[in-house]
């Protein structure tokens, strides 16, 4: 089956056929849509579409554009089907009805990345490109890195020379060539694409290769198939609601895509609401979301949650989009609050990073300032692990006191 039928600009909306271009719009530059044929998804049934027997994102097949990968039996195959928890001692403390948190760092790189890049190598795969590259803060490095390791494709990433050393460690165990950039993320974005272009690369840049968020839309896919099941509850009266941090804004944009995806193929009735979270600190996407405008003024980004520090947002029109035509919204938060919501969800035994708990900050913030409809299902998004930046970690709780190894000591502390 040729599901994968073209690309729809999201700012022009020209159509492309899936071998005129790769990266943007030639035009305006604005961020592709992959199109899928939607009449022959609408003629599967679901049972048709999820195929039971993989428990990764390769389940959803018939509504990704690339073909089976292959890599059996190695973590290539494991990247998605990630863990929804219940957690009622959270809802009851923000007096909400029913709480989940989507646990991304069970990834097999730990991180949400790993959704992105496992269709962005399959798709390099079948284009016949031996070397994928990328800019990357770290997760979406190591994610490519280690799913390209997966297959044996190359890969060669490119991160500021500040990302967190945990994630360079993954990077260059993974074997990927790694070059690190005096420069913030904005300027190893940059340069990716020149090199790309260079030595002719496959670029998985975020926000600027299309089928990033093909990968990320499959978050959507797992999510829809609880409400399916009945697990989650989403019902035109009481949506569900869906918690996500920002910085390029191709997460939510790919969840987004998900949800449109299934809308367009007649097996979704209502979208759930999406609300994107940034920190104060790099707010590019809020700001324009709060101005009322798709046009978006960059930021000087600083902030300790560096998956989401961006100055530019790459892919912030249909960031905006995904709150805005969902009824949901953009919540920003400081630092501090991203700190506590680290120490909060490692209270049940969820090691977020800073980016991860980023998401239950800002539903704190939308909880107190009644923008949550407390009858419907809430879903917060962890993106990524807190063993990836144990610096961050480290600030959001009390140090542990040194004794001597005596009893009389711990009686003392106690
Ligand atoms: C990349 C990333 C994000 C943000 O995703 P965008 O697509 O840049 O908005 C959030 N959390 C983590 C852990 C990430 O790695
Ligand atoms: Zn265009």
């Amino acid at each position: 089956m040729t599901k994968f039928t073209g690309y729809v600009c999201s700012l022009c909306g020209r159509v492309y056929a899936p071998d005129e271009v790769t990266y943007t719009c030639p035009i305006d530059g604005g961020n592709l849509d992959v199109s899928l044929d939607y009449d022959a998804l609408r003629r599967l049934s679901p049972e048709q579409i999820i195929q039971h027997q993989e428990n990764s994102l390769w389940r959803y097949l018939p509504l990704l554009p690339v073909e089976h990968p292959g890599g059996e039996h190695t973590p290539f195959r494991a990247a998605g089907w990630t863990p929804l928890f219940r957690t009622d001692r959270l809802a009851n403390e923000l007096g909400i009805k029913s709480l989940w948190i989507k646990d991304e760092s069970r990834n097999p790189t730990a991180s949400f990345k790993d959704r992105a890049s496992a269709v962005v190598v399959a798709r390099a795969r079948e284009i016949g490109a031996e070397v994928v590259t990328t800019a990357s803060t770290g997760n979406a490095g190591a994610a490519l890195a280690g799913m390209a390791a997966a297959i044996g494709h190359k890969a060669v990433i490119f991160a500021p020379k500040t990302a967190p050393p945990a994630k360079i460690a993954q990077l260059l165990v993974f074997g990927a060539r790694v070059i690190l950039v005096n420069g913030n993320y904005d300027a190893a974005f940059d340069l990716t694409i020149e090199a790309a272009q260079e030595f002719g690369w496959y670029c998985r840049n975020t926000g600027y290769n299309p089928f990033t968020a093909e990968g990320k839309k499959t978050a959507a896919f797992e999510l829809w198939e609880k409400i399916l099941k009945g697990e989650l509850r989403h019902t035109p009266e009481n949506p569900l609601q869906i918690f996500v941090s920002v910085g390029d804004g191709n997460i939510i944009s790919g969840i987004h895509k998900g949800f449109r995806d299934l809308l367009s193929a007649g097996h979704l009735e209502v979208m759930p609401r999406i609300f994107g979270v940034q920190s104060e600190g790099s707010a590019a996407v809020a700001n324009a979301f709060f101005a009322g405008t798709e046009k978006i003024t960059p930021v000087q980004a600083a902030t300790l949650a560096d998956s989401i520090s961006v100055d530019l947002p790459r892919d912030g029109v249909r960031a905006i989009r995904a709150a805005r035509d969902t009824g949901g919204a953009y919540l920003t938060v400081p630092d501090g609050a991203i700190l506590t919501a680290i120490a909060v969800l490692g209270s049940l035994g969820i090691f977020a990073e800073p980016a991860g708990a980023t998401a239950y900050a800002g539903l704190v913030k939308a909880v107190n300032s009644g923008m949550v409809n407390g009858e419907s299902t809430t879903v917060v998004i962890n993106t990524g692990s807190g063993l990836k930046d144990i610096r961050a970690a480290m600030q959001a709780v009390p140090e542990a006191p040194v004794i001597e190894p005596s009893l009389s000591e711990v009686k003392k502390l106690l």
